[in-house]
């Protein structure tokens, strides 16, 4: 069967008794683009209200194509990065125009950059599309009408972040959505008959959100209550839901678990041992340790790379997959460039000879002072140059199958985009949604392929 479930670990669902979802983008899927619009705005009117930007970025639209998942921020210099797996930069903006290679390089002398320091800001928020956008704009702006003294690009890249914050933190991002959940929420029947499927199999389901009970039961009674079959009611389909959880440091930390009563929101302190039911806050490490199970028996399944995947794989052992709602497109997009990509590899073999060939003749005039007639070495040349120009063309045309801006999420250039590195360390296995991985057996076993090294490649 053509599985949608992308393997990097191997992983055994028969061993797996506990499976724990993310509540937001996971479990309940979002109009994606409609979603992050939504922050594009609530981030410019925390903007202009609590920091005093101007009136004019009110007018600033969103561009959903403008940004991908998993860019980088300079914070010092105002540029957005898209880096490779070794955090080498290979696509960088200001503001809102590309800085061609030359630009670049005399920017950055070195091509690689160091995460670890201050200076560089990985925007792997839930809205990390608006964020940049926003923060693109911004810098835009502040180059272009220096009159307007805008902050630096560092502060200006705290404040989007902090808006963003103040937006989820005060409720005025969900208390939109609440009023609309039509125009944000997908609703998934099928989803739901297929985790009443894996209870059917013995399998535990919990959810662990960083929403809070009030907004949580307002999306689980939306879209999971009117598709159950075989429950009255999600808090019997779901073993455990706990909210508020604060992840990553529900991974991390050893935070108490309150009890939430589900008939009315109210919290007790709860000391005894975990039972099914509905808390709030908690750890990974005392859920495993009540529950008795292994930390490899628990599969925990989110699409943050940072609050659900990495922290949780660095400190806790439970195995993880990760949902990247883009992998859908991604993967069609692949299938339309794989001729194009034929193309360039044919290409790139034609060259091969002439290189060859210009080695050699090199070499000779060196070690061994053969005369070489310059208009051979010119001709050469000549050749490599066209095919050169023919194989940037096709590159060009395959970059435009993906974002116009940035290209593929997973990739950059030839290598692995640095989001794309993430995922293959930290996510067990990976999909475009939940239902792609409920659609299995609940007994499928996941096996890594082998994936070879450069010097398991030679004939
Ligand atoms: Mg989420």
């Amino acid at each position: 069967m053509n599985s949608k479930v992308f393997v990097n670990r191997t992983l055994n669902l028969k061993r797996i008794k506990y499976i724990g979802l993310d509540m937001d983008h996971t479990l309940i899927r979002y109009h994606a683009e409609e979603f992050e619009k939504l922050s594009h705005t609530v981030m410019k009117e925390k903007l202009i209200q609590n920091r005093n930007y101007p009136e004019q970025i009110r007018k600033f639209n969103f561009d959903y194509e403008l940004a991908i998942r998993g860019l980088v921020i300079d914070r010092k210099k105002g540029n957005i990065l898209k880096l490779n797996r070794h955090s080498a930069i290979r696509l960088s903006f200001q503001g809102l125009n590309a800085l061609d290679f030359k630009t670049q390089q005399k920017i950055y002398h070195s091509t690689y950059i160091d995460l670890g320091t201050p200076d560089y800001m990985a925007i792997d928020t839930s809205f990390s599309i608006s964020l940049a956008n926003l923060f693109m704009q911004l810098v835009d702006l502040k180059i272009k009408n220096p009159t307007l003294q805008l902050p630096d690009f560092s502060v200006i890249a705290d404040d989007v972040l902090e808006a963003l914050d103040e937006g989820h933190r005060d409720g005025t991002l969900k208390d939109t959505v609440k009023k609309d959940l039509k125009t944000y929420i997908i609703k998934e029947p099928e989803l739901v008959a297929q985790l009443e499927k894996y209870k059917l199999h013995g399998k535990k389901i919990f959810i662990a959100t960083n929403s809070d009970f009030y907004y949580t039961k307002l999306l689980l009674d939306y879209a999971i209550n009117p598709f159950l079959k075989n429950h009255k009611d999600w808090s019997e389909l779901f073993e455990f839901v706990i909210t508020s959880a604060q992840k990553p440091r529900f991974f991390t930390d050893e935070l108490r678990f309150l009890k939430v009563n589900p008939q009315n929101g109210t919290m007790t302190n709860y000391f005894e041992k975990l039972k099914p039911g509905v808390y709030q806050g908690g750890s990974a490490t005392t859920f495993t340790k009540d529950l008795g199970l292994q930390a490899d028996e628990i599969l925990y399944i989110g699409d943050h790379i940072y609050g659900d995947i990495l922290r949780l794989k660095k400190d806790c052992g439970w195995r993880t997959a990760m949902v990247i709602e883009e992998l859908e497109k991604e993967i069609a997009q692949n299938k339309k460039a794989q001729p194009i990509n034929n193309e360039i590899d044919d290409l790139m073999r034609k060259k091969e000879p002439f290189e060859d060939q210009l080695t050699t003749l090199m070499t000779n005039r060196i070690e061994n002072e053969h005369s070489v007639a310059e208009n051979v070495i010119e001709e050469l040349q000549k050749q490599i140059n066209e095919v050169d120009s023919q194989i940037s063309m096709l590159i060009k045309k395959q970059v435009g199958l993906f974002n116009q801006h940035w290209g593929q999420l997973m990739r950059a250039g030839n290598e692995e985009s640095y989001f794309a590195y993430q995922v293959d360390r930290y996510a067990c296995v990976y999909m475009a949604k939940l239902a792609d991985l409920f659609a299995l057996s609940p007994r499928t076993y996941f096996r890594a392929p082998r994936k070879p090294l450069s010097h398991e490649l030679v004939d």
